[in-house]
C-alpha cells in the first residue's frame, strides 16, 4: 500500500533529520499525506493472516510501527542517507553524534542540534531550589527567546524549526534554565497558568478566559488555547487572510444539526482545524474532520502540535510572502 507520495514525502524528511528520519514519520503521514495513514490504520485495526497474535486494540501503536519500520523498509530498499557524523553542541560544546539522541529529542526539537544532554535538561527544567524572583525572571527570559507567551506545557513543545538557528539556541538555552511549570506555579502561589502569566507581568492582566477564550491572538482574533493563537499569528504575520470558525455545510450523518464549525477559513475557501493530540483516539478525531471534508468537498489542512514546529511546512503555500521550493 505505499505510494509514490510516501517516497516523496520520506526523501524530504531525509533531507531534514538525516538518518534520524523515521522517528518523525508517523505523525507527518497522518497530517501530509491523510489517505495514506488511514490505510495503514486500517490495516492495524485487522488481525493480521498467519499471526499468533493479534493488537486490534492498539491500532495507534502498530500504526505507529508500520508507519516507522515499514516505511524505513521501503526507504533502504530505494536509497540511503549520510551517516550521523560527530557535531559539536551549541549550548555545551560537547561532541556527539545524532545517533545518541532518543527519539522524543529528535521529535519535540527537531534535527540533531544540542546533545542529549542539553536536550534531556532542557525538558526538566532547571532543578533546585529558586526564588520566586529568579524564576519569574527566568519564565520572562523564556518567553523574550520565544517571542510569545510560554504555554503551560513550554517543556514539552516542540522547538519552532523555521526560526533562526541563534533564536533556537537561545529558546533551548532558557528552556534548560527555567523551572518547571509546577515548581513556578508553587513558586508564585499561583492557582492557575494564566495567573502566572499576570504575576510576571508576561500578559497584561485583562486578559480573561472567558466563553472559552484563553487568550488573543495579535489580529485580535479569540483563541481558546496557545497553540491555536500561535497558528493565527503565523497567518497574520505571513499575510494570509483568515476568517475564524467557518461553519461545516450540514451532512445528513456526519454535521447532522450543522452546529459543527472548523477553526479557519482560507481565503481559497480551504478549512483549518487544529487537533491537539492530548488522549489516545487522536487519529479517529483527525479522520473524522477528513470524512467530513472529503464528502463537503472542502480543502481540509489539519495541524497536529508537532507541525507547530514549523508552520511554513504547512501553511507556506497560501503566503505571498514565502516561496516554498
Ligand atoms: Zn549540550
Amino acid at each position: 500500500m505505499w505510494t509514490k507520495d510516501g517516497d516523496l514525502l520520506v526523501d524530504a524528511l531525509i533531507e531534514a533529520y538525516g538518518a534520524m528520519w523515521p522517528w518523525v514519520c508517523p505523525r507527518r503521514l497522518v497530517t501530509r499525506l491523510p489517505a495514506l495513514a488511514e490505510s495503514l490504520h486500517g490495516l492495524a485495526r485487522q488481525k493480521l493472516i498467519g499471526q499468533g497474535h493479534t493488537y486490534r486494540d492498539r491500532a495507534d501503536t502498530v500504526y505507529e510501527h508500520a508507519a516507522m519500520y515499514g516505511a524505513f523498509h521501503a526507504a533502504r530498499a530505494r536509497r540511503s542517507w549520510p551517516n550521523a557524523l560527530p557535531q559539536t553542541c551549541p549550548l555545551c560544546r560537547a561532541v556527539f553524534t545524532a545517533g545518541q539522541l532518543n527519539p522524543w529529542i529528535i521529535r519535540q526539537f527537531g534535527p540533531s542540534r544540542w546533545c542529549k544532554k542539553c536536550c534531556v535538561t532542557a525538558r526538566n527544567g532547571r532543578s533546585g531550589a529558586a526564588t520566586p524572583r529568579a524564576g519569574g525572571q527566568a519564565l520572562t527570559a523564556l518567553s523574550v527567546s520565544m517571542g510569545a507567551a510560554p504555554p503551560q506545557d513550554f517543556s514539552q513543545r516542540p522547538v519552532p524549526l523555521d526560526l533562526p538557528a541563534e533564536q533556537r539556541d537561545a529558546i533551548v538555552s532558557a528552556m534548560a534554565a527555567c523551572p518547571s511549570a509546577a515548581s513556578l506555579r508553587g513558586l508564585l502561589g499561583a492557582g492557575s497558568w494564566i495567573e502566572v502569566l499576570h504575576t510576571t507581568g508576561i500578559v497584561p492582566d485583562a486578559w480573561r478566559p472567558a466563553r472559552g477564550t484563553y487568550c488573543v491572538a495579535a489580529d485580535g482574533h479569540p483563541c481558546r488555547s496557545l497553540a491555536e493563537r500561535t497558528i493565527d499569528d503565523w497567518l497574520s504575520c505571513h499575510g494570509v487572510e483568515h476568517q475564524i470558525e467557518p461553519a461545516w455545510p450540514h451532512h445528513p450523518q456526519l454535521n447532522t444539526h450543522g452546529h459543527r464549525r472548523a477553526d479557519w477559513r482560507l481565503s481559497d475557501g480551504t478549512y483549518v482545524e487544529y487537533a491537539g493530540l492530548t488522549n489516545e483516539d487522536y487519529l479517529a478525531k483527525i479522520q473524522a474532520k477528513q470524512q467530513l471534508a472529503q464528502h463537503t468537498g472542502i480543502r481540509l489542512i489539519v495541524i497536529t502540535p508537532p507541525d507547530l514546529a514549523n508552520l511554513t511546512e504547512v501553511l507556506g503555500a497560501w503566503s505571498s510572502k514565502i516561496r516554498i521550493k
